[in-house]
């Protein structure tokens, strides 16, 4: 029986190893298959403080990892296959079959940015596409870049690189915005952002960078291809909370909720980084809530103990 099993090996994953090995917690993260989360997909991280000359994402994420393990935390490099929180000790199951009892849970499982699935999306991922422009923004610097979507995420991703780019063009599905009313009037009195509407993309295009989009207008089905140095791709995010269906309470939008400070409906299972937080969705957020999440275990524990 382990005091504390993580689920998700992120910076909300990785903090809370940190976090709950330095107190003598023995944490087991089961840190998926696709450890490392977000940052992974990311190239230079310039706002993670501590790295004045900024840091590869996977590097990172692989300090991290380490500074988890020399502290104590011990790993397994599968996914999470099944969940029992009706009862305790909660357990989990994983993809090679073991079940882990545990007294309490840290799902800090993720979210995933939703993409396009249009030839070269994935193939120029961090060479021109990006899912972050907060992130990415600042190496698009006085060039073009298009954003993709008509949510509040796209405007917001707009108005960050109208700060930077020479030029954004959004790009939507339809004739108009689902973003709310005050980020739309922003967005359209903004002198750098245009818009094209009726347009998907049907290809993204480059040889080793982004060097333009395949578009087609939904309406007269005519195909145009249009230069651009950056892919903004904005269309949502899916938090990654299948497993926890029926178990902890989600949100309509299917992000875990918060009861009191970072635990969730069930007592002994905390949530931490961008699997309950959709505002935020930075890694040193995601960091900050995962010391939280193992903070309030390690108290929760205590008071189970007395
Ligand atoms: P969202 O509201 O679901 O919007 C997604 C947008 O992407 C929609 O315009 C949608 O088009 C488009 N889209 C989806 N799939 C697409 C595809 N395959 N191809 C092309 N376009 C596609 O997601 P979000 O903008 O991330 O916002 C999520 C939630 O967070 C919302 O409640 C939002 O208000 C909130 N949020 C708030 C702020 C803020 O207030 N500052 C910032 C970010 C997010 P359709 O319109 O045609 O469906």
């Amino acid at each position: 029986m382990r005091d504390v099993v993580i689920l998700g090996g992120g910076p909300a994953g990785l903090t809370a190893a940190i976090y709950a090995a330095r107190a003598n917690l023995a944490p087991l993260v089961v840190e998926g298959n696709e450890a490392g989360g977000q940052l992974m997909l990311t190239t230079l991280v310039e706002n993670y403080p501590g790295f004045p000359d900024a840091i590869m994402g996977p590097e990172l994420m692989q300090a991290m990892r380490k500074q988890a393990e020399r502290v104590g935390a011990e790993f397994r490099t599968e996914d999470a296959t099944a969940v029992d929180f009706t009862r305790r000790p909660f357990v989990v199951t994983t993809q090679s079959g073991e079940r882990i009892a545990a007294r309490a849970v840290i799902v800090a499982t993720g979210a995933s940015a939703r993409t396009l699935g249009v030839p070269g999306e994935q193939r120029l991922m961090g060479r021109g596409v990006s899912t972050c422009a907060t992130c990415d923004g600042f190496f698009f610097r006085k060039k073009d870049v298009v954003v993709i979507g008509g949510g509040d995420s796209a405007m917001e991703e707009a108005l960050y690189l109208a700060n930077l780019a020479r030029s954004v063009t959004v790009i939507h599905r339809r004739d108009r915005l689902r973003a709310s009313k005050i980020m739309q009037e922003r967005a359209f009195k903004h002198p750098v952002i245009t818009f094209v509407w009726n347009t998907v993309v049907e290809e993204i295009v480059g040889d080793g960078v982004v060097q333009a989009v395949r578009l087609r207008d939904v309406q007269s089905g005519t195909v145009t291809e249009r230069r651009t140095d950056g892919v903004f791709v904005a269309i949502g995010h899916v938090p990654n909370t299948g497993l926890f269906r029926g178990q902890l309470e989600l949100d309509d939008a299917g992000y875990i909720k918060l009861r009191h400070r970072s635990m969730t409906s069930v007592e002994g299972v905390f949530a931490a980084g961008d699997v309950h937080d959709h505002t935020y969705r930075q890694a040193v957020t995601a960091a900050a809530y995962g010391c939280m999440a193992a903070m309030d275990a390690e108290r929760w524990l205590q008071q189970q103990d007395r």
